[in-house]
């Protein structure tokens, strides 16, 4: 039999030491070509919107951590629809093109159509709209898919498991159901969100027997599904590299069933790799963040709820740019630490991970954003 260690700690505790960015006192106007230390341009922010979630999936927010004694973050502490709206805009200056909106479950934000209207009405630096996406765990999708679409929402992502009843129940740990999941899906595709992606994160074990099942559900619909390898963030999920199904296993089980042919990527830096189903009837991705790193190509930039930058999903703190905002800074001079920070960031800890790295302390995912 083997334990579960699920550490005690602060799970925000790394994000706890306060960063505070540096205002350069050289501030060139942002450009829309911002290059880090390896030459990766800045172009997609990920932004989390709540710490809060209605699951508890294993992986990601244990029960045994995440309780009823968890303290989320307090009302006044997270970013207002304005703040985050501010900060995008600032962001999109320097070369962002594509916002994803995530958590927590982000559907649990209040009047989140509000914040969409907002930051649909923003424009890229060369003057186009921002491509804005949203992913979640679908289940409040039925209700409110209509009001996304309508407020400006141009892609949904939504995440599933398993479709076996008792293993998705287990996974998202507070007994929620396979078919609500998938009314909203459908709901959303009514709306009129094409194309929309289904997340699995796949565990060794736990819901590897499921990869197939999920494939063919969704051959032919439209949407694609893919596949997740499981990774260490944060600090609590007891990651180990045994509970890792690799990409390539995926591949192949997929590929056994149902005919599968390496298809190119839609545009560099696109982090899944695709496959195309050799009948035609569609394509699966794979995440392989962990057997075959994709740092070398990463061009996001993650805002957690609370107003910090992280460039790194792995990140063990973040820059506070909320405490630049609250003090009264300038758009000029927040554009100029932002510029600072990305131009100075090193980072590509997928190339470096080891199961010692596995174990340091690393900001959750429910608060940073997936
Ligand atoms: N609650 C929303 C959802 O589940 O879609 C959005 C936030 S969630 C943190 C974003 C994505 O991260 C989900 O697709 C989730 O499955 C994935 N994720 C969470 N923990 C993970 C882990 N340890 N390894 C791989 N993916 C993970
Ligand atoms: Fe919530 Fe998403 Fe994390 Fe699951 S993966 S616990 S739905 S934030
Ligand atoms: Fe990007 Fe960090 Fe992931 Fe590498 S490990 S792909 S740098 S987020």
């Amino acid at each position: 039999m083997t334990t579960k260690l699920i550490p005690i700690v602060d799970q925000r505790a790394a994000s706890h030491v306060p960063v505070i960015p540096v205002i350069p006192a050289h501030r060139p106007a942002p450009s829309g070509t911002l290059p880090d230390t390896r030459g990766r341009l800045l172009r997609d922010l990920r932004i989390s919107v709540t710490d809060r979630c209605n699951f508890r999936c294993t992986y990601c927010m244990p029960k045994e951590v995440f309780d009823k004694d968890y303290q989320f973050l307090p009302k006044s502490e997270l970013l207002s629809f304005e703040e985050i709206t501010r900060m995008t805009r600032l962001f999109a200056a320097h070369g962002v093109e594509k916002i994803r909106l995530t958590g927590g479950e982000p559907l649990l934000r209040k009047n989140l159509e509000v914040l969409i209207e907002s930051l649909a009405a923003l424009k890229t630096h060369d003057s186009k709209r921002l491509d804005i996406a949203l992913t979640t765990n679908g289940s409040l999708l039925s209700r409110q898919s209509q009001a996304l679409k309508a407020a400006g929402l141009k892609r949904v992502t939504v995440s599933l498991d398993s479709l076996d009843e008792a293993t998705f129940r287990a996974m998202n740990d507070v007994d929620f159901p396979v078919a609500d999941v998938l009314n909203g899906i459908a709901a959303a595709h009514d709306a009129g969100f094409k194309s929309i992606k289904i997340n699995m994160v796949v565990k060794k074990g736990v819901n590897d027997r499921d990869v197939v099942a999920m494939a063919r559900h969704f051959k032919g619909s439209g949407h694609i599904v893919r596949f997740i390898e499981f990774m260490d963030v944060g600090t609590s999920n007891g990651w180990r590299m045994n509970d890792v199904v690799s990409s390539a296993e995926i591949v192949r089980m997929i590929n056994a069933e149902m005919p599968i042919i390496e298809a190119e990527s839609n545009y560099t830096g696109e982090v899944a790799q695709r496959w195309a189903y050799a009948d035609g009837s569609g394509e699966i991705g794979v995440i392989s963040s962990v057997t075959q790193a994709f740092c070398s190509t990463c061009t996001r930039a993650r805002l957690s709820t609370d107003g910090k930058l992280y460039t790194c999903l792995f990140a063990q703190s973040g820059h506070d740019l909320r405490a630049l905002m609250r003090a009264g800074k300038s758009d000029e001079q927040i554009a100029g630490a932002i510029g600072l920070i990305w131009k100075q960031r090193v980072d590509n800890y997928s190339e470096i991970r080891t199961e010692e790295t596995a174990r340091m302390k690393k900001v959750e995912m429910s608060y940073i954003g997936g």
